[in-house]
């Protein structure tokens, strides 16, 4: 895809695009239970790819339908630049939308789909079809103008309502869970695509998935959502090395959470006493968190380097994928781990059925509490 000309921002769009978007206190109330969306404080930049992520049910779509205005919320407000949008009628906030299934008009053509929210807003019939031409370039579908959604695959109904919500250049792209009706190497083609689109258009994303490694590809931030609640946000760097509670830790990448306690800077597990780099406070809600590339494995406790962190463990299985081994651990406390070791690391002391001794340096743990 390339950036035609004809889609060049227009100087509103881009004066109303300089925006930071603040979501405060933003809550949705359903029924009498628990909120769908739980006082969501966030800041979103401007031409920022900011994806929301979490579980199903989290309240990432409720979210999402808040800032794009199909959703009044309950309490709580939302800022475009400084003003407050909360009340502003969904048209008149001049977001561009993507849903997971399409949502094209079956009966119209390629061409009108992407034309409609152009007829909407009045746009010349010449301003119209250059901005139609330049969208469906934009998203390749160059000469695609004359067919009907039901002509095209979905990977090009999708291509074709990104093309549409883009098409007026809007001031935020929305997008949710765009790509998860589509198999798996469809779904990483149109990953790139929405990630040079985000590049070349400048545009803020707010983008939803409930898959951690599509958030991990394509996000400058990531919040984490869980029971409608933020519970963190950052880069999807900062968040995997140093997820900041468990939650974080088991739903973003893998890990293995040991469960303890914290005093005076030792961390106790299961009868052993393990070192804690930072200052963490004592207590009694903490776990290490240990990521499976940091994890080594020992045929035994005089293989352990010195000043490591180390607990007796059975590997319960080693798989071969290539370009490394994973193996499979089951700890003393029933607890369970995984350690990822690179193909010819893995003596044949190492198999299932084998007490080994799992360990890490102290810097390659992360303390947790909640
Ligand atoms: P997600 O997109 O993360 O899967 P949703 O925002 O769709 O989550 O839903 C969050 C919660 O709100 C869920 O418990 C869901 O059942 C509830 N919910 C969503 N929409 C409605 C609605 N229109 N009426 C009642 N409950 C709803
Ligand atoms: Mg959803």
């Amino acid at each position: 895809m390339s950036v035609p000309t004809t889609l060049a921002p227009r100087p509103s769009a881009k004066k109303a695009a300089a925006g930071r978007l603040e979501l405060r206190g933003l809550t949705k109330r359903y029924g009498g239970e628990a909120p769908a969306v739980d006082a969501v404080d966030l800041d979103i930049e401007p031409g920022e790819f900011l994806t929301l992520l979490g579980p199903s049910g989290s309240g990432k779509t409720t979210t999402l339908n808040m800032i794009v205005g199909f959703t009044r919320p309950t309490s709580g407000s939302l800022r475009l630049g400084g003003r407050d949008i909360s009340r502003t009628p969904p048209h008149k906030r001049n977001f561009g939308m993507v849903f997971q299934n399409y949502a094209l008009f079956p009966h119209l053509t390629v061409a009108q789909n992407v034309a409609f929210p152009l007829r909407e807003r009045k746009v010349p019939a010449a301003e119209t079809e250059r901005l139609v031409r330049g969208a469906l370039e934009l998203v390749d579908l160059a000469g695609m103008g004359e067919r009907r959604p039901h002509e095209l695959s979905g990977g090009q109904q999708q291509r074709v309502a990104l093309a549409r919500a883009v098409v007026f250049s809007p001031t935020v792209l929305l997008l949710d869970e765009p790509l998860s009706a589509l198999d798996r190497k469809l779904r990483q083609t149109l990953q790139r695509e929405i990630k040079r689109l985000h590049r070349e258009l400048g545009l803020t994303f707010v983008f939803v998935t409930h898959d951690q490694d599509e958030a991990m590809t394509l996000s400058d931030r990531i919040a984490i959502f869980d029971r409608g609640r933020i519970v963190a946000v950052g880069t999807p760097g900062e968040l995997y090395r140093r997820p900041p509670n468990r939650f974080v830790a088991r739903f973003l990448g893998e890990s293995t959470v040991f469960e303890g306690r914290l005093a005076d800077g030792v961390f106790a597990w299961a009868g052993h006493r393990w070192a804690t780099g930072d200052a963490v406070p004592a207590g009694d809600d903490h776990a290490v968190v240990v990521r499976p590339e940091r994890m080594r494995v020992a045929p035994d406790e005089s293989a352990v380097p010195p000043g490591s962190n180390a607990a007796p463990a059975i590997v319960t299985d080693v798989s071969f994928y290539g370009t490394y081994h994973r193996v499979e651990l089951a700890f003393a406390d029933d607890s369970t781990g995984c350690a990822v070791l690179p193909v010819d690391g893995v003596p044949p002391a190492i198999a299932p059925g084998a007490p080994v001794v799992a360990h890490w340096r102290v810097e390659d743990q992360v303390v947790v509490a909640g």
